[in-house]
């Protein structure tokens, strides 16, 4: 990590508009140094510098000690050296196939610091669970005249932890900081015009907040036919924000509205007295949780139409016995509820074809696949991926071909109930009535937010 001083000298190019750290200034002020105007040279000092310890590294620097300024005097016998600043800060990311003892050292370290660093790290953070993307933050300082040596490593593996090892005079110590952030509940509405995913985008709700949403309607509603121009969403859910009041991280959805065609559909999550996990209910106490999802598929990703544009999205007719969902090829699809996989395989005009049994006289089918993720015999449960969208058999376009069959005959999904989860009575449904009064009361004391600050 060595730089070669005089190649910088001969270059004569340190001249130029910069404001130098106080301390070299009055370095080079005591050694009688004489002061010369930077106005009309060409050469860009902060320049020099960035090439300076890019030489030192073999790399690019990110350089944060120098601040340009066009009306700076700049002393003309400074030595290279000089400019080199105390500490260099350097951000990396994890990519595909990285170790962190690569990392560190194709940004400059040594192997024997490198080493050193990682075994510090490990009482505070394995390596190994270091994520494809993730950013670590590198200081080097000076360590003589021209080279440089690791300070400090740090990363964040949650918005909440920092984990960093710091050199000390017998090697490197670890370290963490727990961030504490400040929770409350944020209200997000909006009007689908032409998609839900477009109208959640554009409320301001990240993938992961929109995705639940439309994971917890999956059960009711038919993201293909049921959702329509001027349809309403609303959301109420926990939001971890700094002292700046910028949300950091968004945590469960405690409430959500659909309004379709007039038809409000509203949810609360609660959490039953004698246990078990907090779940979505209905106003009146039942379980949103269904044995058989009606969307088997994310209906962020629907389009609203497959093949020729003119060709209406098919629904259960006595021909056609299924509902169709529009989506690209390779759009997952979704087992509708857990069961046993009767059929895997081609299956004449349905293409690449799969059937699941589950309980109580029910199955389901999905045709027209472009790859198939499970096998005959195969247990699934409710949401497992089970392949992907396609146009294989007699389709005009990409989309899901869904049956829904009662007691082995193919039946209109929309006029099935299906078996459904726990009901709320009793004294649990008095304590859960008074859950829903107060989150009303809290949700409609909530502005809604004109944009929430993504993060996934
Ligand atoms: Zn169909």
């Amino acid at each position: 990590m060595r730089f070669d001083s005089s190649r910088l000298a001969k270059s004569k190019a340190l001249r130029g508009p910069v404001i130098l750290p106080a301390a070299i200034v009055m370095a080079s002020l005591i050694a009688g140094a004489a002061f010369l105007q930077a106005r009309g040279n060409k050469a860009d000092p902060a320049r020099a510098v960035e090439q300076a310890v890019a030489e030192a590294f073999r790399i690019a620097p990110t350089l944060e000690s120098f601040v340009t300024h066009p009306d700076t005097w700049w002393p003309d016998t400074l030595n290279a050296e000089d400019l080199l600043p105390a500490r260099v800060l350097k951000k990396v990311a994890v990519a595909p196939g990285d170790t962190l003892m690569q990392l560190l050292t194709d940004a400059g370290a040594e192997p024997g610091e490198s080493q050193a660093a990682i075994n510090a790290l490990h009482a505070k953070f394995n390596p190994r669970r270091l994520k494809i993307g993730q950013e670590i933050t590198l200081t080097f300082e000076r360590n003589d005249a021209d080279s440089y040596r690791l300070f400090e490593m740090s990363l964040s593996p949650s918005i909440e932890r920092e984990v960093s090892v710091v050199r000390a005079d017998d090697g490197f110590r670890a370290s963490e900081t727990i961030r504490e952030f400040n929770v409350d509940r944020a209200r997000v509405a909006g009007e689908i015009e032409d998609s839900l995913y477009n109208a959640g985008i554009n409320a301001g709700l990240s993938n992961s907040l929109l995705g639940e949403l439309i994971r917890i309607f999956s059960y009711d509603v038919d993201f293909q036919r049921e959702v329509q121009t001027g349809d309403r969403f609303e959301l109420f859910f926990e939001r971890h924000y700094d002292d700046q009041g910028k949300t950091v991280k968004t945590g469960r959805i405690v409430g959500a509205s659909m309004t379709l065609s007039g038809r409000e559909l509203r949810y609360y999550l609660y959490q039953p007295s004698d246990g078990g996990e907090a779940d979505y209910f209905t106003p009146t106490g039942s379980s949103v949780r269904k044995a058989l999802l009606r969307t088997p598929i994310d209906g962020a990703r629907l389009t609203s139409g497959f093949g020729m544009r003119r060709h209406p999205i098919l629904g259960f007719s006595l021909m056609h016995k299924g509902v169709d969902f529009g989506a690209a090829t390779g759009t997952p699809i979704q087992a509708a509820g857990d069961g046993t996989v009767e059929m895997a395989g081609w299956n004449g005009a349905y293409g690449q074809y799969v059937r699941i049994k589950h309980g109580n006289g029910y199955a389901t089918a999905y045709a027209h696949m472009s790859r198939l993720g499970v096998k005959t015999g195969q247990r699934v449960r409710q949401g497992q991926i089970i392949g992907a969208v396609g146009s294989t058999g007699r389709s005009t376009g990409p989309h899901l071909h869904y049956e829904v069959m009662v007691n082995g005959k193919q039946v209109n999904p929309a006029g099935v109930r299906f078996p459904s989860g726990r009901k709320l009575e009793g004294k649990e449904y008095e304590r859960f009535r008074k859950h829903v009064e107060g989150m009303d009361r809290e949700m409609r004391g909530t502005p809604v937010m004109a944009l929430l600050n993504r993060q996934d």
